[in-house]
């Protein structure tokens, strides 16, 4: 999945089940999930009104949490903070050659090609964890984080031990994000956690 274009992946989910018939509404905030007696489904408040659901799944990301809370499950999510690096275009003769996907567990690297560079991702051994208590409403999908070079520090350093074509690659930009998924494996027990909650059936009261 690392290689994917995420944007471009979920879309092409959304248009496959708009050509099935469902309805993608943009721009609508979940408020409030209400289980509806005898399984009848869920009732679901929205800023923009309500309606049933036979399911909801819950696709929150960082908001998972909130999300989860609203139909009473407390989800043990801890988003943290993600870096990757863009370097500049590679040269033209090179850009034949796409790079490939590329992880180095014992180096804590992974790379692909991005904008005609190279995309340099870390697995943050020195795991610094984002918002823990829970994921401001406020915050924007697109929002970064201030980069924090020092602290991948050692993985950039066996990164371009292990690649040293990288050397002649000048910085674009360096990303630091907030993540809520298994960005990080080979960092040990501090990774964040996923579940998945099939359904929830409780009993009506
Ligand atoms: C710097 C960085 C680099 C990354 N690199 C990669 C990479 O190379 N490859 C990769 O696969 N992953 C990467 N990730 C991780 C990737 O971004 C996440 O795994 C992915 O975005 C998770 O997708 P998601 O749909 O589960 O959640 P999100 O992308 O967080 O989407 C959740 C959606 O739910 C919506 N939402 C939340 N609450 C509500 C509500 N109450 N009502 C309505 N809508 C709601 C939000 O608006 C949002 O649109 C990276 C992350 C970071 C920060």
């Amino acid at each position: 999945m690392l290689q994917q274009d995420c944007h471009g992946v979920t879309w092409a989910y959304a248009k496959a089940a708009q050509s099935l018939g469902a309805t993608v509404v943009q721009h609508t905030k979940v408020e409030r999930l209400t289980q509806l007696p005898d399984g009848a489904g869920w009732e679901v408040v929205t800023n923009h009104g309500t309606c049933t659901a036979e399911h909801v799944v819950n696709a929150g990301g960082l908001w998972a949490r909130e999300v989860g809370a609203m139909a009473g499950v407390h989800l043990p999510l801890l988003p943290m903070a993600h870096h990757y690096l863009i370097t500049e275009p590679y040269a033209e003769e090179a850009k034949r050659e796409e790079v490939q996907f590329t992880v180095d567990l014992d180096g804590g690297s992974y790379m692909r090609s991005e904008r005609g560079g190279v995309l340099l991702g870390v697995y943050e051994q020195d795991c610094q964890p984002w918002s823990a208590d829970a994921t401001p409403w406020e915050y924007g999908e697109n929002e970064l984080l201030p980069p924090d070079l020092d602290r991948i520090e050692p993985e950039l350093l066996r990164a371009y031990a292990r690649y040293p074509a990288l050397d002649d690659l000048g910085i674009s930009s360096i990303i630091n994000g907030a993540a809520c998924a298994p960005a990080a494996p080979a960092a040990g027990d501090r990774v964040p956690i996923c579940i998945a909650l099939c359904a929830i059936r409780r009993p009506a009261d």
